[in-house]
């Protein structure tokens, strides 16, 4: 289900351009606009859940689905290998309350 005022929903919904990489019946998967690596996805189940946490104690295969698609991504760009992020709360960088993983991927990533 979407929600009023979600930026990703509105992503999700077409409202808000973005540049997709990959969409399923579960998961929309789009570049981000402020990349932080040569490859930059974010990953964002269509159904609307606040964090990872809340994603992985209600729907944990749709969690692991994430996970199969971020692989995916890696192993088009940079032989599999990548970092995966959750951003989870303010106070660590979590700005849109909307669950994302940021697969960070396409070159060799410092520590
Ligand atoms: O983990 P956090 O909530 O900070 O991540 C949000 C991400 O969404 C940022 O990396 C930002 O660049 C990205 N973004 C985007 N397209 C938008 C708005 C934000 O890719 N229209």
């Amino acid at each position: 289900m979407s929600q009023d005022n979600c930026l990703f929903c509105g992503i999700i919904a077409g409202d808000i351009p973005s540049e997709k990489v990959y969409e399923d019946d579960a998961v929309y998967a789009f570049k981000d606009i402020n990349p932080k690596a040569k490859v930059h996805v974010l990953i964002v189940p269509k159904r609307h859940y606040p964090n990872v946490a809340v994603l992985a104690r209600e729907d944990a295969s749709l969690l692991a689905h994430i996970v199969e698609v971020a692989q995916s991504v890696a192993d088009d760009a940079f032989h599999g290998e990548y970092r995966l992020v959750f951003n989870t709360g303010k106070d660590a960088g979590q700005t849109v309350f909307h669950v994302h993983a940021h697969v960070l991927t396409g070159e060799v990533l410092d520590e």
